[in-house]
């Protein structure tokens, strides 16, 4: 072990990773700004701005919306345990890591979850949550619009007309699609919606903007039962970030700096052009492995997450020794798979800044030549050709995140 007195140096890595993604430098200057208190004036008001960023984010007029101080897992149980009183019944589609993870912390708080499965790989069938749903009185319907785990996007308007029909509130979960993915708080009448930081939106770890919609808002106002938890209790939090600005806990000040800061790259880019620039990449990604002969683990084109690709790991290849020799040879983390997919996916994230068209090309290349090492056959610069092809003739990127 070296001297732990030594200054630190940590690497400068290429995080192709499910998150945390690169942070822009700008927003490594925000996180030096000058610290102040947490109801100085001057920040108190900042704060709002900070709101106002994330209402547009999100796209929505939601009054109660704010960065809670927590990773995405903190938006999670936030959410959960706010709507869910004793007693109390819902539905969680769990098709992976994280929307189980939804469920078992609903379980947590004793209500009676039902979870609604679906194969991994794919997205929950809407209908099975209607038939699970129909003559009980549900309190809410959870799902993760991006399930990380295996790189599935969920159609989120079937289960809106779900939720319609059972009287349900919606939480979604959007830790891996905030930003990168078309999502629209308002338009789609998503109750509950919370993200990550650290994601599409590049903000460093630790925080997880939430936004509840008017209709819920009151309806956590009239809860008969304190919520369980002092510290994700939203409508105490929102004595802090609401009106008053009294003190609640003392947040990351910094973090919302840097929050701030990635929120206005996001916005100068436009979500459309942000989203436009996770598809591209991760269609030219995909274009370059067909072209090694690489298999995705989301067989239906349809299912796949923009922002998180999951990829077999081919026969022969020992995975995680890729992996390892990509993070020391060539500085670029990627991730393997969770749980039951351990040894048999990677899963690689083009997230917010590190969504760019050179670092698909890098990993390319780096993957390949680490793969022919491995006696996997292949044709030298298959996929880098491929991948640029896609390129070629694409729309410019706009200025932002995206070079
Ligand atoms: C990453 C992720 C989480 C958890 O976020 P943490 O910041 O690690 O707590 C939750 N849900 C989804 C969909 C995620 O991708």
């Amino acid at each position: 072990m070296s001297d732990p007195m030594n200054e630190m140096h940590p690497p400068t890595r290429l995080m192709l990773t499910p998150g945390p993604s690169c942070l822009s430098p700008r927003v490594y200057g925000a996180l030096a700004a000058p610290l102040v208190g947490h109801v100085d004036p001057w920040f108190t008001e900042f704060m709002g701005g900070v709101q106002e960023l994330l209402r547009r984010v999100f796209q929505t007029g939601n009054h109660m919306t704010f960065p809670l101080s927590a990773s995405g897992s903190g938006g999670i149980e936030a959410a959960v345990v706010n709507v869910l009183e004793p007693g109390d019944e819902a539905i969680v589609c769990v098709n992976g890591v994280f929307s189980g993870r939804m469920a078992e912390i609903a379980e947590r708080t004793g209500a009676k979850i039902q979870r609604v499965a679906a194969p991994l790989g794919r997205a929950v069938d809407p209908e099975d949550v209607r038939r699970a749903g129909k003559g009980r009185k549900i309190k809410f319907v959870g799902l993760a619009h991006g399930e990380t785990s295996t790189g599935v996007v969920t159609n989120i308007d079937p289960f809106r007309k779900v939720c319609d029909e059972l009287g349900a509130v919606l939480i979604v979960d959007a830790v891996a699609t905030l930003a990168g993915v078309p999502l629209a708080v308002d338009r789609q009448r998503i109750d509950i919606c919370f993200s990550g930081a650290q994601k599409a939106i590049s903000a460093p770890p630790g925080m997880a903007p939430i936004t509840v919609s008017t209709r819920v808002e009151e309806l956590l106002r009239n809860r008969k039962t304190k919520v369980q938890s002092w510290y994700f209790d939203l409508t105490t939090t929102m004595n802090y970030w609401g009106k008053g600005r009294t003190y609640h806990h003392t947040p990351p000040i910094p973090l919302i700096y840097a929050m701030h800061e990635a929120l206005r790259i996001v916005l100068e880019e436009g979500l459309e052009g942000s989203w436009e620039r996770h598809r591209q990449n991760q269609k030219a990604l995909i274009a370059g492995l067909e072209a090694m002969g690489i298999g995705l683990f989301v067989r239906d084109p349809a299912d796949r997450l923009p922002t998180v690709t999951a990829i077999n790991i081919p026969d022969g290849v020992d995975g995680a020794k890729v992996s390892s020799r990509l993070l020391h040879e060539f500085s670029i983390e990627i991730s393997g798979g969770l749980g039951e997919l351990k040894g048999k996916i990677w899963r690689v994230g083009l997230m917010g800044y590190s969504s760019q068209r050179g670092n698909v090309l890098l990993f390319l290349g780096a993957l390949e030549r680490i793969l022919l090492d491995q006696c996997m056959k292949l044709t030298a610069g298959v996929g880098i050709a491929a991948a640029a092809s896609t390129f070629v003739g694409a729309a410019p990127v706009a200025t932002g995140q995206g070079r």
